[in-house]
């Protein structure tokens, strides 16, 4: 298949961005590993479903129907089921390699004049005893079970962590029926009056779950974390405990709350591999763009929380502005001059950098995790295996550990991981590497090499 533009990914920048560009004349092409357009945002529950109110699980219904309405009037080319492991650099243009359906066993190739990296975020998850509980599941996760299976993940739910995500998963649980017996914020609410001014627009929202969370007696925990979660083959509580102005918890203050389900999350981190395999140039953690939302590689656009975490309005406007560009680009023109929505951008940008620091996690979570603690659940790997990496056999970096103790070496290649790996080391974060955004059957390697 070939296409001027490939926009890789169906949330709300990769939407915004596919329809800009079709507006403007581009053949474009856009690609998902989920079944549904929408992104993490904007999760469909799946069709065979058939909800009759699929909106009462969401906020800004009316621009998702925009959107919804938008993609299937326009001439885009909508690809879902198809799992991008790879994009490729050619002589002229790229070839995207995707795996088709839940299988991820049959290869599929859209050559393209220029490719658009949507692919979203994924949550940061660190690890305390108890974590891999049967009932222990992520922020996110929770939430992708209510949005697109409509089920709830148990009866009495404590949701813990840190950041703005937990508002709307206690929420939304509670609106569903779940018993939600705590919210437990690691972050301090002084720190966001601080980030005051930043934060002004976002104002009207947080009331707006305050009242919800009062409306459903959900018991508000600022400055306390998780310790431990308990159970034998399943969750059956949690014991939460408070931490000091330096992130350390409070010894005398813990105390148990019985639950069944415990939704968790601290933050989240870009996606970035496909950008890192095509030589992109990362900023931190994100993919760095100009103002046009290209990256450093030619032919190749990025937009929303691939290049920074922000929320869904910011991944709109930033894939409205990558689309438009890339249309021009495309035709050898200057995109038409976008004041407005740079403005509103850099405003979205500064309050998602305060809410960014609003929210870190606690500074010394790494001490809760006992040695006996798995930190890398693909290869079963301990927190005193990690330690002892360094400790003992004097590991220095991230990948020593990686090759000393199999941390990082399994189905998520470190996605999950490696966040905890490298603050209970001690070690910098470093970009990846990896060849491959997911893993690929050898056979589909071999072929791809076929003919060319
Ligand atoms: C689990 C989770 C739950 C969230 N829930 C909320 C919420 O309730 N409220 C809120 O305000 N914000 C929520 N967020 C934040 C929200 O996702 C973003 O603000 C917004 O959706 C970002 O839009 P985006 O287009 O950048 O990315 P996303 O919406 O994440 O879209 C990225 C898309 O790329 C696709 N993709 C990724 N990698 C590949 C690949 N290799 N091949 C093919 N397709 C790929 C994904 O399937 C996805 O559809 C959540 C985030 C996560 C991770």
């Amino acid at each position: 298949m070939r296409t001027d533009l490939a926009v890789l990914g169906a949330g709300p920048a990769g939407l915004a961005a596919a329809l800009a560009a079709d507006a403007r004349g581009l053949r474009v092409t856009l690609v998902d590993s989920a079944a549904e357009a929408g992104g993490q945002f904007y999760r469909q529950p799946a069709a065979a479903l058939r909800a009759s109110r699929p909106q009462a699980l969401h906020h800004q219904w009316p621009t998702w129907r925009r959107l919804r309405d938008g993609l299937a009037a326009s001439g885009v080319v909508f690809l879902t089921d198809h799992h991008v492991w790879c994009v490729e650099r050619k002589s002229a243009g790229f070839t995207v390699h995707a795996l088709l359906g839940p299988e991820q066993e049959e290869p599929v190739s859209v050559h393209a004049d220029a490719v658009l990296l949507a692919t979203g975020g994924y949550e940061r998850v660190l690890p305390f005893p108890g974590w891999t509980l049967p009932g222990v599941v992520t922020a996110g996760g929770a939430q992708a079970m209510l949005k697109g299976g409509l089920v709830v993940p148990g009866r009495r739910a404590v949701v813990a962590g840190t950041g703005p995500l937990l508002l709307p998963v206690a929420t939304g649980l509670a609106a569903a029926g779940v018993e939600v017996a705590a919210l437990v914020e690691a972050a301090d609410p002084g720190r966001l009056a601080r980030y005051g001014p930043a934060l002004a627009a976002k104002l009207p929202e947080g009331a707006g779950y305050a009242a919800r969370l009062l409306r459903h007696r959900v018991r508000l925990h600022t400055r306390h974390t998780v310790v431990r979660a308990h159970g034998e083959d399943r969750l059956t509580g949690v014991t939460v405990a408070a931490l000091d102005a330096d992130g350390r918890v409070r010894p005398g203050t813990e105390r148990h709350i019985p639950c069944d389900t415990l939704a968790v999350g601290h933050g989240m981190l870009p996606h970035t591999d496909l950008a890192e395999s095509l030589g992109c140039r990362l900023d931190g953690p994100t993919v760095a763009v100009d103002d046009e939302q290209r990256t450093d590689v030619p032919g190749v656009w990025a937009a929303g929380e691939s290049t920074g975490i922000g929320g869904a309005a910011l991944a709109l406007a930033e894939g409205h502005i990558a689309g438009v560009s890339a249309a021009a680009r495309l035709r050898g023109t200057a995109p038409e001059p976008a004041a407005a929505a740079l403005k509103s951008l850099s405003r979205l940008r500064s309050s998602a950098a305060a809410l960014d620091a609003a929210y870190p996690p606690p500074a010394h979570w790494a001490d809760q995790v006992t040695d006996d603690t798995v930190v890398c659940r693909c290869e079963e790997v301990t927190a005193g295996a990690v330690r002892g990496a360094v400790e003992e056999l004097g590991a220095g970096d991230l990948r020593t550990v990686k090759l000393l103790t199999r941390a990082g070496m399994g189905w998520c290649q470190g996605r999950v991981c490696g966040p905890a790996v490298a603050g209970l080391t001690g070690c910098e974060p470093t970009p990846s590497r990896r060849p491959f955004a997911r893993p690929v059957p050898l056979g589909v390697l071999a072929r791809a090499g076929e003919g060319d």
